[in-house]
């Protein structure tokens, strides 16, 4: 699957198969929200991020309406990721929506703040994975946050 948006001309590819861990991961949680984080590439360009992985949180607390991840044992997958070949990163976070639209909520943006702030995290424009989710559908949506705004990819 391909998102793109116009205006900045940026855009991200995900498997299919991928999108479904990440569904199995949210329904396990249901109806509370969860999520982790987006492992994955950037092309020469950087224009296009290519994710490929999900690092699942050894704790977190969430709720029906609220996710926080821990940190443990991040460090060391990130550093896996890194040192293997080909060499993968840090590029975003994703959560569910249980019951709700996959629209960002004004924690959802400044959880991305704090992202960009955090210097473990090398990169400027991480991108979110929200995923609305009932226990027979779900509606995937992304962005990406760049220059202090949250943009939408549309699915092309
Ligand atoms: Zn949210």
């Amino acid at each position: 699957m391909t998102f793109e948006n116009n205006e900045i001309g940026l855009s991200v590819e995900i498997s299919g198969h991928l999108v479904d861990r990440i569904r199995e991961a949210g329904l396990a949680h249901y109806p509370n929200e969860f999520g982790g984080i987006l492992v994955g590439e950037y092309s020469k360009d950087k224009q296009t991020v290519k994710v490929s992985e999900t690092i699942l949180p050894l704790t977190y607390k969430s709720s029906k309406v609220s996710f926080d991840r821990g940190i443990d044992g991040l460090k060391e997958s990130l550093l896996d990721f890194y040192n293997a070949v080909p060499s993968r990163i840090y590029v975003g976070e994703w959560h569910t929506h249980p019951n709700a639209s996959p629209m960002p909520s004004w924690t959802d943006i400044l959880a991305m703040r704090q992202i960009v702030a955090y210097e473990m995290v090398n990169i400027n424009n991480p991108i979110m994975l929200i995923l609305g989710l009932t226990l027979t559908n779900s509606e995937l949506a992304f962005y990406v946050y760049l220059n202090n705004k949250l943009y939408k990819y549309e699915n092309i």
